[in-house]
């Protein structure tokens, strides 16, 4: 069975620390807040995939 749960590592735009996010990329288009697992500040994920497989990924900081 194919896994549509891809981790993704990329920095926080609050802290500057290197943080894996996982991402549904059966999802083709999405975005969501997530809270840094460091710092614990709020940040918009933004996620294009396509074929299981992210094509951008974009975090910014949400206050
Ligand atoms: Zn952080």
């Amino acid at each position: 069975m194919v896994s549509f749960l891809d981790g993704h590592v990329t920095t926080c735009p609050h802290c500057w620390e290197s943080i894996e996010l996982t991402v549904d990329t059966s999802v083709a288009e999405q975005s969501y807040i997530e809270d840094c697992p460091v710092c614990c500040r709020p940040m918009l994920v933004s996620v294009r995939a396509s074929g299981g497989e992210v094509d951008e990924l974009r975090v910014e900081s949400a206050a």
